[in-house]
């Protein structure tokens, strides 16, 4: 970069904006770039989640790449522990398709790969003597890149250090590679007792054909799917795209679980949408939407705070920040963007 004098200029402040785009890489399945009609992402909901932004090379001050602090909560180098009672396993960093919000920021695409032989035994090792723990996530990135083999091996491998685990995939693939919702995957996974599955849908033009055949598929094989989607500004955040996206969801036999607040990660200011607005959108669907069909609208609070329904949790509404109180008692401040 240069200054306005034109000497050379190695400014923090830069290289710390530029991280986030060089950092997470673009990528998108054919299939799921083909639900695109068009490719600018500020004209299509589909197009803003794959296609990078100029928006992303802006990082605030309160952003991070970990904005869930996953790090300050690993303990061993692919498993996070943050709630007693559950742990995440980061099982690899690739996805078929890099989703432009991603709060990962610090692990997905990195190239840290799928978990090795050692990892996964330093993982079996803790949780073996942890026996707090009795739900475990697959995350990563997406478990689903893993052949079903290896997934098979992975799962098998917990379940003999505790064979009540409830185990959640978590995996964005029927949403942007649904021709890896085979036959074989879901007789693999309904095999094993207490696995469930959560995707990740933000739009209803994301709920085709090919998703609801890959989603009955998994359910079929006695897998039950949840659902979260992420509140983004100009993608879903009017009520009938949300009415639309829920009430789709459960015809295809799919509970919505969480609708989350935007993460505080780098470079994605461009897609959060306010509290105040959230909430509204939260009333509106109330009055159109079964119990069923609503998901909780939940915040992860910045500085590892954890996770909280937003509505039950906003204690107030400061003029630079909204207040909620955290599972801890205490108080956490998540910024008002106006
Ligand atoms: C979100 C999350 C969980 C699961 O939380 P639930 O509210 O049970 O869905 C577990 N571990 C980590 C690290 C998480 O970020």
């Amino acid at each position: 970069m240069r200054n306005p004098q034109g000497g050379r200029q190695l400014d923090g402040e830069l290289l710390r904006g530029v991280e986030p785009l060089t950092r997470l890489p673009f990528g998108a399945s054919r299939y799921y770039a083909g639900l695109a009609q068009s490719d600018d992402p500020n004209a299509d909901p589909i197009a803003a989640q794959f296609v990078p932004r100029p928006e992303e090379l802006v990082s605030l001050p309160y952003e991070s790449s970990d904005p869930l602090s996953d790090r300050r909560f690993l303990v061993t180098s692919r498993l996070v522990h943050h709630y007693r009672d559950r742990a995440l396993l980061l099982v690899n960093d690739r996805c078929a398709t890099y989703c432009r919000h991603c709060f990962r920021r610090h692990f997905t695409g990195h190239g840290g790969g799928r978990l090795t032989d050692d990892q996964l035994a330093e993982a079996c090792a803790y949780l073996a003597r942890t026996p707090s723990i009795k739900e475990l996530l697959l995350s990563g990135g997406d478990p689903l890149m893993l052949a079903d083999r290896e997934l098979e091996g992975v799962i098998a491998r917990l379940k003999e250090i505790d064979p009540d685990y409830i185990i959640r995939v978590c995996t964005r693939m029927p949403v942007v590679l649904p021709s890896r919702m085979t036959d074989s995957l879901a007789s693999m996974l309904g095999g094993f007792d207490s696995v469930w599955m959560v995707i990740h849908t933000n739009h209803p033009r994301e709920l085709t054909n090919e998703f609801r055949e890959g989603v009955r598929r998994v359910i079929r094989a006695g897998v039950p799917i949840l659902n979260q989607s992420v509140l983004l500004r100009g993608i879903n955040d009017d009520a009938d795209t949300l009415e639309a996206l829920f009430r789709g969801l459960v015809r295809a036999g799919v509970k919505p679980y969480y609708l989350f607040q935007g993460d505080l990660a780098a470079g994605t200011a461009h897609f959060r949408v306010p509290v105040e607005r959230g909430i509204a959108l939260m009333h509106e669907l109330r009055g159109r939407l079964s119990g069923m069909a609503l998901p909780t609208y939940a915040v992860d609070l910045p500085g590892g705070g954890g996770k909280v329904p937003v509505e039950s949790a906003l204690v107030r509404t400061e003029a630079d920040a909204y207040v909620f109180s955290g599972p801890d008692g205490g108080e956490y401040r998540y910024p008002r963007e106006i």
